[in-house]
């Protein structure tokens, strides 16, 4: 018996060879070889173990809502937090959430407790875990600053990260690189009356619906700020808004954002990259770096030249 059907008898939730792209908001990816949705702490831990045990690559993903996977799939173990794994408490003005829930559900059981804070983060197709890992935000507002605490494994145990451990930065944590899976989150939020904050929510999602393409299927802005200044201000200036390959396509709406028009593949969102990054490297002297995370083989990356050599 392989590794992988050895694994998938001690989780609850694995199936093999499942098709990535539903499970993004880019809608694009080939197979993995096991998708395991872990239901609690200890098969997270488990299942994180055994693969570093056995040499067994995986990954792990919240929403899937900043990820590209390549076209060839992911060749090894991929695990979803997601609503198998989604458990929320409200203490007084503190929400503690597993890293599976979505932003939006904490939003709305924050608002109910007359809590606000959230509203910025529920305007995301994010994961509580992802959001911290990345520290996403928008609007000048990011997840650092509302979370207290964050608990993590490597698989052997479970550690508590204060703030300050979690070194957050633009769109960058300590969980980034340390190999950590975040689990559990501590988030601290202000009282505030279900209405101002609905209010505020509508107005955040409404500013977002005029300016970035929410209707299309897409993995948010591409590319990280440079300087401060929006990676879209950058692409607008290249002349590059509508540009497409195949069904994929720099938007009109937000150039920073590359989006599916329908069945577009890793191969072609790559290329529009690689024009992007190459022509702002030409023209202004720097290259602009991936928001979004690339997950596949050395094959479907290799046509990133300046950022990328995996
Ligand atoms: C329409 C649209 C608009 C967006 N707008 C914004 C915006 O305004 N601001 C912004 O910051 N982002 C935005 N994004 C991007 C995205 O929503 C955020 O980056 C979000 O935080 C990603 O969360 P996720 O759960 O989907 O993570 P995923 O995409 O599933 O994963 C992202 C990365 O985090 C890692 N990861 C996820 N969960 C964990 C975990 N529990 N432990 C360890 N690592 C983990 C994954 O391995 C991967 O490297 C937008 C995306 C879309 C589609």
């Amino acid at each position: 018996m392989d590794f992988l059907n050895i694994l998938s008898r001690q989780v609850g939730f694995a199936q093999k060879e499942v098709l990535l792209s539903p499970h993004t908001t880019f809608g694009i990816g080939g197979r993995c070889r096991l998708f395991v949705q872990p239901c609690s702490c200890d098969e997270i831990c488990k299942t994180v173990d055994f693969c570093r045990d056995n040499g067994v690559l995986y990954t792990i993903m919240g929403n899937g809502s900043n990820l590209l996977f390549g076209d060839d799939g992911f060749d090894g173990v991929v695990i979803k937090l997601g609503n198998r794994f989604a458990d929320l408490v409200v203490n007084e003005n503190k929400v503690i959430a597993q890293a599976g829930a979505t932003t939006k559900r904490l939003y709305n059981l924050a608002k109910k407790h007359g809590l606000g804070g959230m509203e910025f983060l529920a305007t995301l197709p994010a994961s509580v875990g992802g959001a911290t890992v990345l520290n996403a935000g928008c609007f000048g507002k990011c997840t650092a600053d509302l979370v207290e605490k964050v608990w993590a494994t490597d698989g052997k145990s479970t550690k508590v990260f204060d703030k300050s451990d979690c070194r957050f930065g633009y769109r960058d944590s300590v969980f980034k690189t340390n190999g950590f899976v975040v689990t559990m989150v501590q988030f601290c939020l202000h009282r505030a009356d279900p209405c101002v904050t609905e209010k505020i929510y509508l107005d955040t999602i409404c500013k977002k619906r005029q300016s970035q393409p929410l209707d299309k299927k897409s993995a948010g802005c591409f590319f990280k700020k440079h300087d401060g200044i929006s990676a879209g201000y950058f692409i607008d200036k290249l002349g590059l808004k509508g540009v497409c390959v195949g069904d994929a396509q720099i938007s009109q709406k937000h150039a920073g954002f590359v989006v599916n028009n329908g069945n577009a593949t890793c191969s072609q969102v790559l290329q529009l990259v690689d024009l992007i990054q190459t022509k702002c490297k030409n023209t202004f002297g720097f290259v602009l770096e991936p928001e979004v995370v690339l997950c596949g083989s050395t094959h479907d990356f290799r046509r990133l030249s300046y950022t990328y050599s995996l």
